[in-house]
């Protein structure tokens, strides 16, 4: 008996100085709720709420195209565990309905929250546009839609999840300010955003900026020679000092409106997709801030970031 007690002592002290023991602490972190949500930027916004408290992963992964994805088996084993699917909504994700119809899991869509800015232009007139995210401002707006959400869905954590909010939305104001510092110090014939996607119509509008692009959509990213040459003429017309486009598109054409029109080529913003780890934009703030340094240096060659 006493031989029995001994050996048993002695497994578990020897257990507790192994990592064989870690098996508990391991479940307990495997034992997470599942948050999944569509995209990386959105990944992103949610993990600052929640911290530790959910698994959060995305179904897109950085540097995706994110409109026309094709969603995988293995998406849909990953839509079966989670709680609770999040996805921008106003068209963005056009798998998204398709997707969550072969699910029995919870659905917040930011959009039913949103008020939208319309395109006005082509097959997508009408229809709103779905990159709110892309202005600082809206971006307070996306935190404020999801801490509520969250908080329902495990009133517990709020104020764990109110706390974080707050810290994540003060970063975000001094963005955004940045943003309206800048933008207030362009003249007005400066302030024309051409991009190729029409991806920015939500920052332009709030900070009083005008917007060109060569697509409407990513998912439907053809250029036609008309919508080519009234870009040109456009940058030409108002002497608009640089051009960008995206990193989830191909920039050729908007290089030959570069070339074509004398202005200088901005460089690849970032909006549908964050980079990797070790690209500029691994973050959502990370995001703002390097599309808005892009933009400064552009505009003004001189400026230091
Ligand atoms: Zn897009």
């Amino acid at each position: 008996m006493k031989k029995n007690l001994f050996i048993l002592i002695t497994s578990f002290l020897f257990c507790l100085s192994m990592s064989g023991c870690s098996i508990n602490k391991k479940s307990e972190v495997n034992n997470k709720k599942s948050l999944l949500v569509s995209f990386t930027v959105l990944e992103d916004i949610v993990r600052n709420i929640v911290g530790e408290e959910f698994e959060v992963s995305s179904i897109t992964k950085p540097g995706m195209e994110v409109h026309g994805y094709q969603t995988t088996p293995s998406d849909l084993k990953r839509g079966a565990k989670a709680i609770l699917f999040i996805d921008n909504g106003f068209g963005f994700e056009l798998w998204a309905e398709k997707f969550v119809s072969n699910l029995e899991v919870e659905r917040v869509t930011i959009a039913n929250n949103l008020d939208p800015i319309f395109i006005n232009e082509d097959a997508y007139k009408g229809k709103p546009n779905p990159h709110a995210w892309i202005s600082p401002k809206r971006g307070k707006v996306y935190i404020d839609i999801l801490l509520k959400e969250l908080s329902s869905l495990q009133p517990d954590k709020s104020q764990i999840f109110q706390s974080n909010a707050n810290k994540y939305k003060n970063k975000l104001n001094k963005i955004d300010e940045d943003f309206s510092l800048f933008i207030n110090s362009l003249e007005k014939s400066e302030k024309f955003l051409v991009s190729c996607e029409g991806a920015f119509s939500y920052l332009t509008n709030d900070y009083g900026m005008n917007e060109a692009y060569l697509w409407p959509i990513n998912a439907e990213s053809q250029i036609t020679p008309k919508r080519m040459a009234r870009v040109i003429n456009l940058v030409k017309e108002n002497n608009v000092p640089a051009v960008f486009c995206e990193s989830t598109v191909n920039s050729e054409s908007q290089l030959t409106v570069a070339r074509e029109s004398g202005a200088v080529f901005g460089g690849n913003l970032f909006v549908d997709s964050l980079s990797d780890k070790d690209g500029p934009a691994s973050s959502y703030l990370d995001l703002l801030t390097h599309n808005l340094n892009l933009i400064k240096k552009a505009f003004r060659p001189s400026t230091k970031n």
